[in-house]
């Protein structure tokens, strides 16, 4: 029997830093990676063509990461509970190893594809890689359950140790010559293009794909500006926070690595304000943590809301309204701005994200999930957890102890973009007007007429009040 090892990659498109990957090196130095184009995925009708080209990017650095340290990524385009093992049985591997994950399609696949192997006689091994916690790591004191309030969840999972970075593959042997004949035979493939797959995404992307630029990135910004992240994070006209979310996504860099330099960062800072920017960073990666732990515990929250009296909330379903949201076409200069910069680059800054969530489901009352898939169709890092925790928590059906929060848009233009310098980038035709006008929104009919801008398709104090008659019948 070859003592040949297959790593799975799926979100966690690395070389260096993946507790998978040198579990399966240490049962063999013949460890050959493989990536499963799963038609299932990528025929839904939510993927982003800037995900797609992203990922495909991170594929091909992974590619050359494995040619260089002995051994190959092989590329399969089929559903992976039959490709995966078929290609482990022809290649006679001893194990197919993978880290696991927490989105319910996920898991229900990984059961599909163990029960396979096992059938072939062919182990499998399973390591939590993604997170610095697996789910079950944090549990209430009192019951031992999963949490579903985030501070509780923060101050028990910040006191808890957190493993160091795994080491690089630097060294693994290949398949023969023969083997990777065998293995085209089973459906390997050359790596596709975005095109190739049917996406088109011709716009820049908030992070170039693979390991080293993501490494770069997280230089740069311990660098630059995690020593002020709580003071610039929310202002979206500064490149004030990591852009990493996308690589985080698909696992371009390892949690580990991320989390090791925000600890010596904090170990290194002189002034308590310095640690509490860090700190404050810390906490954001703190609640993609508490997302994925919810979605695992929580797998319903995929399908609909957390708060049950949600099932009944009576939204509006106006289609013409949403496509003027779609297109950044509200009327609300900070809104669009924030609309535009998404549909231009795939990604949006976070404090924008809450403004037009909160816009979607408070101002035009429309249904969380129809800006929840919205933002799946457009978003970069779009991710099943971090994305429908966003959507709920600002359509008040999530996990949240306090949770009716309206925003404002002109206020929250005033707070965060004082100088309308966000909203000027993304809304050129609005440029010439002064600042008071952007984020007071108090443009005549005839400004905007000769600006091409649309006049506000609702009006928010009227919107605000039949959200909260609507928000008090569901509750009582
Ligand atoms: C409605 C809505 C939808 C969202 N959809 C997504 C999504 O699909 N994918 C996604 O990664 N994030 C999502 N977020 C969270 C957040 O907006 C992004 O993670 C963040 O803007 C990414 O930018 P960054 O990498 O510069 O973040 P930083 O501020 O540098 O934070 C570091 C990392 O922490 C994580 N993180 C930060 N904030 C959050 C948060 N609130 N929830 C979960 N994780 C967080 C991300 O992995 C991020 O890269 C959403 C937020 C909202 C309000």
């Amino acid at each position: 029997m070859s003592d040949s090892i297959l790593f799975w990659h799926r979100r966690d498109l690395r070389t260096c830093d993946n507790a998978g990957l040198t579990a399966a090196r240490e049962l063999s130095a013949k460890t050959i990676g493989v990536f499963c184009l799963d038609p299932q995925i990528l025929e839904r009708d939510d993927i982003a063509p800037a995900r797609v080209k992203y990922m495909l990017g991170c594929l091909q650095e992974l590619q050359q990461s494995y040619k260089f340290s002995g051994s190959q990524l092989l590329v399969l385009h089929a559903p992976p509970v039959q490709a995966i093992p078929q290609l482990a049985d022809a290649l006679g591997a001893r194990a197919v190893v993978w880290n696991s994950d927490v989105e319910p399609y996920a898991r229900d696949r990984d059961e599909c594809v163990r029960v396979a192997l096992k059938e072939k006689g062919i182990a499998v091994r399973n390591c939590w890689d993604q997170l610095l916690h697996a789910p079950g790591e944090i549990r209430t004191k009192s019951g031992n359950d999963p949490y579903t309030v985030y501070t509780p969840f923060w101050k028990s999972w910040r006191q808890q140790a957190k493993a160091s970075p795994f080491a690089d593959l630097d060294h693994a042997e290949g398949l023969s010559d023969r083997e990777q004949e065998i293995a085209r035979d089973c459906g390997a493939i050359a790596l596709p293009t975005t095109e190739d797959l049917g996406f088109n995404w011709e716009g820049d992307l908030p992070i170039a794909p693979g390991t080293r630029a993501a490494h770069d990135r997280l230089e740069a910004f311990r660098a630059t500006a995690l020593d002020e992240y709580d003071e610039q994070r929310n202002l979206p006209a500064v490149d004030g926070t990591s852009r990493l979310s996308a690589a985080l996504k698909f696992g371009a860099i390892g949690i580990r690595t991320v989390w090791e330099v925000a600890a010596e960062s904090l170990s290194q800072a002189r002034s308590d304000e310095t640690r509490s920017n860090i700190n404050a960073w810390q906490q954001e990666l703190a609640w993609r943590e508490f997302y994925q732990h919810a979605l695992y515990f929580f797998p319903n929250l995929a399908d609909g809301p957390y708060r049950e009296p949600f099932n009944h909330f009576p939204w509006d379903d106006d289609r013409d309204r949403f496509q003027a949201w779609c297109e950044g076409k509200t009327g609300y200069p900070i809104v669009d701005a924030a609309m535009r910069q998404l549909n231009a680059t795939g990604w949006m800054h976070n404090r924008c994200r809450m403004i037009v969530a909160s816009f979607l489901t408070k101002d035009l009352i429309l249904d969380w999930r129809w800006g929840e898939k919205y933002f799946m169709q457009r978003l970069v890092d779009g991710d099943l957890a971090a994305n429908n925790g966003g959507w709920q928590w600002s359509a008040s059906s999530g996990m949240d102890p306090k949770p009716l929060r309206i925003f404002n848009p002109y206020t929250q233009a005033q707070k965060f973009d004082a100088d309308g310098e966000y909203i000027r980038t993304w809304l050129p035709e609005l440029s010439s007007l002064d600042t008071g006008q952007l984020l007071s929104g108090t443009i005549s009919q005839y400004e905007r007429d000769r600006c091409g801008y649309p006049m506000p398709i609702v009006d928010h104090k009227q919107q605000q009040n039949e959200f909260k008659q609507r928000y008090k019948a569901i509750k009582n």
